[in-house]
C-alpha cells in the first residue's frame, strides 16, 4: 500500500473543497483503516463548502472534510480482535469519550465530549479513513455501498422518526430534504396511517413521492388545513417531525397538531427564532431535540428495516466518481437533488 492518497480538503477558510494527495492516516492500537468505496455528500458538507459562520467557528483548517461512508477494512490496530480484514461496513462518525456521566450510562448520543469525523477530525473524503473500531459498523451482504454511504442521514430519519410511537398515527414532516423524504419513508415502514410532507420545492416533494407512500403537500401553494380535512383527519396530527429548520413550518405544525401532539425536531434554525409557546403550552405538546443516531441502537434498527424491505434507494439521485466532486457539490446545492453519492473506486 502506498502512503499516499486522494482526498477531498477544506485547505483555506473560504469557499470550496480542494482534491489533495494527503497521508494515508497512522491508525493506532483501537483502530482500524477503513478503505472508502463511496461517500455522501450532507448538508453538513455544504456549509463547509459554502464556509459560512458555522463552519469559520467550527471548523479548523485543514481539514478532510466527509463523514457519511461505506468501505472496507484494511487494517486492524493491535487491540482490535472482533473485526476482520476486508470486512465491508459503515460508521458511526461520532467520536465519543468514555468518561461523561451519559457515556458511562451507555447513553453514547449524548456525550458532550463528542467529536465529528469530518467536522473535528480528518474525514471520509478519502481513499482511507482511520475509525475507532468501536465505531465501525460491518455492512450486510445485502446492503451495498450506496446505501452503506447514506446510513449516517438515514439514521437520522430513523432516530428522528421512532422518537415516538407511530404505529396507527397521523404524521406531518417539514422539509422534504433527503432525510425528511426518508423519515416518510420510515414512517410509513413502522405503520403510519396518514405521512403528510410539506415543503415549498416541487422538485423535492416530487421525490418525496416516489421515494416514499407520502401525501407532498407544497405549502407556498395549498393551505396545509384542507389536506387535513381531505384525508378525513378530525383533530390534526399526532406526531410531528421537524426537518426544515425554518419557522414557518415550526409554527405551521404547531398549528396543525392536536392536543397533547408530540414533535421531534432535527431541523436546525439559522439563529434564534421567535416560538409562539402559548400555542404549544395550551395544546400539551411534548418537543424532543433529536441529535445524531442512538448508538447504536438506531444502527441495528435501520439495517433490520432496511432488511425487511424498508426502501430508500430513489433518494438517491446522483452519483459522480470522485474526480467529478465539483459536478456533485453543484447537484446539492442546486436544491434539485436529493441525495449526492461520490464513487472513490
Ligand atoms: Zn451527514
Amino acid at each position: 500500500m502506498t502512503n499516499e492518497m486522494i482526498a477531498l480538503s477544506k485547505l483555506h477558510p473560504r469557499e470550496g473543497l480542494w482534491q489533495v494527495n494527503a497521508p494515508v492516516p497512522e491508525i493506532g492500537p483501537d483502530d482500524v483503516l477503513i478503505k472508502i468505496n463511496k461517500t455522501g455528500i450532507c448538508g453538513t458538507d455544504i456549509h463547509i463548502w459554502n464556509w459560512d459562520d458555522w463552519a469559520a467557528s467550527t471548523v479548523p483548517v485543514p481539514m478532510i472534510t466527509g463523514h457519511e461512508f461505506a468501505g472496507e477494512i484494511v487494517e486492524l490496530g493491535r487491540n482490535v480482535t472482533d473485526l476482520q480484514l476486508g470486512q465491508r461496513c459503515s460508521g458511526e462518525g461520532h467520536l465519543i469519550g468514555k468518561t461523561s456521566r451519559q457515556s458511562r450510562a451507555g447513553k453514547f448520543h449524548l456525550d458532550p465530549a463528542t467529536r465529528g469525523i469530518g467536522v473535528n477530525e480528518q474525514g471520509a473524503f478519502a481513499q482511507y479513513l482511520k475509525l475507532p473500531a468501536f465505531n465501525v459498523v460491518p455492512l450486510p451482504d445485502d446492503i451495498p455501498d450506496e446505501i452503506g454511504a447514506i446510513l449516517d442521514p438515514l439514521g437520522n430519519a430513523v432516530h428522528t422518526a421512532l422518537s415516538f410511537d407511530l404505529i396507527g398515527e397521523d404524521v406531518l414532516i417539514t422539509g422534504a430534504g433527503p432525510i425528511g423524504i426518508m423519515a416518510a419513508a420510515v414512517a410509513r415502514h413502522v405503520g403510519a396511517r396518514h405521512v403528510v410532507i410539506t415543503d415549498i420545492n416541487p422538485d423535492r416533494l416530487a421525490l418525496a413521492a416516489q421515494v416514499a407512500d407520502v401525501t407532498p403537500v407544497n405549502v407556498a401553494e395549498a393551505d396545509l388545513s384542507k389536506t387535513v380535512s381531505d384525508l378525513g383527519m378530525k383533530q390534526g396530527f399526532d406526531v410531528g417531525l421537524e426537518m426544515s429548520g425554518n419557522q414557518r413550518a415550526l409554527d405551521q405544525m404547531v398549528e396543525a397538531m392536536t392536543m397533547g401532539g408530540r414533535i421531534a425536531m432535527l431541523g436546525i434554525p439559522p439563529g434564534k427564532s421567535p416560538v409562539d409557546w402559548i400555542r404549544i403550552v395550551f395544546k400539551a405538546i411534548t418537543i424532543k431535540g433529536v441529535y445524531g443516531r442512538e448508538i447504536f441502537e438506531t444502527w441495528y434498527k435501520m439495517i433490520a428495516m432496511l432488511q425487511n424491505g424498508l426502501d430508500v434507494r430513489r433518494v438517491i439521485t446522483h452519483e459522480f466518481p470522485v474526480a467529478d466532486f465539483e459536478a456533485g457539490f453543484a447537484a446539492m446545492k442546486s436544491g434539485k437533488s436529493g441525495k449526492v453519492v461520490l464513487d472513490w473506486t
